[in-house]
């Protein structure tokens, strides 16, 4: 049995003020029914970190070198000295806006693994990409990138975020049958790179608009693990009422 794993990711908002008093609301909220985590800007992650029991803290990107002439970025080593353990990877917003690629994706996805830390790696087609029917050819070649000489075990410990770029902060979602529907199909890669019993133990989230009503039947999906969470995940009660939705 796969443990669902809720993250919210909050992108570019909240303070370091914030991020305490959501901590502080929302960790001893939590049950083990789940994985409950969120992933802050780099400046809250210690704060997040030092006030979080329960809550898994997660960066929203990191640098594939260790240290050097990068200005502007972070390291894995810098992520590690404050016990951060998770780190989202090639969300679409830093692919859009970013010059993120597939390439800097894996070399990421094998410095985060490498250091014991697990990935929450984000793959998902364009509205464009949707309309042309085009949406498993694209979650494959963004899979099969970023597992690129990423060993067996590792791969069974990361988790896969499909997130439909058109559903993301628009309030779109994919229908609970196309977003199981696109989920079976990447664990179907999964298990053609790495066979069958890694791809039962990958967890696959989905995101895009997800909101705490609909949680439940979404993560009834066989192929659905979890939820990525922009919006709702910023406020307490919203992030609360998901939590109750899976008590
Ligand atoms: P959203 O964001 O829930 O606000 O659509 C999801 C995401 O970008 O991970």
């Amino acid at each position: 049995m796969r443990k669902p794993i809720i993250v919210g990711n909050w992108k570019m908002n909240k303070t370091i003020a914030e991020t305490k008093a959501f901590v502080e609301a929302v960790d001893g909220y939590c049950h083990d029914n789940a994985d409950w985590g969120v992933a802050t800007p780099y400046l809250a992650l210690q704060t997040a970190k030092e006030n979080a029991k329960n809550l898994l803290i997660a960066a929203e990107n990191c640098h594939f070198e260790n240290n050097g002439a990068f200005t502007g970025e972070i390291s894995v080593d810098m992520l590690k000295e404050i016990g951060v353990e998770w780190v989202i990877l090639g969300h679409s917003e830093r692919r859009q806006y970013f010059g993120e690629t597939d390439e800097t994706v894996n070399k990421k996805m094998l410095q985060v693994l490498k250091n014991d830390l697990t990935p929450i790696v984000c793959v998902g087609e364009t509205l464009e990409e949707y309309e042309a029917g085009t949406t498993k050819e694209v979650c494959k070649t963004q899979t099969v990138a970023a597992f690129k000489d990423v060993c067996p075990a590792c791969a069974s410990r990361t988790v896969i975020a499909y997130e439909p770029v058109w559903a993301i902060g628009t309030g779109k979602t994919a229908t609970n049958e196309i977003a199981q529907d696109v989920c079976a199909y990447i664990r179907s890669v999964v298990a053609e790179l790495y066979g069958p019993e890694v791809a039962e133990k990958v967890r696959i989230q989905y995101g895009g608009s997800v909101k705490p009503e609909g949680l439940k039947e979404l993560l009834e999906q066989p192929d659905i693990d979890g939820a990525l969470v922009g919006g709702a995940s910023l406020v307490e009660d919203s992030y609360k009422a998901m939590i109750d939705a899976l008590r």
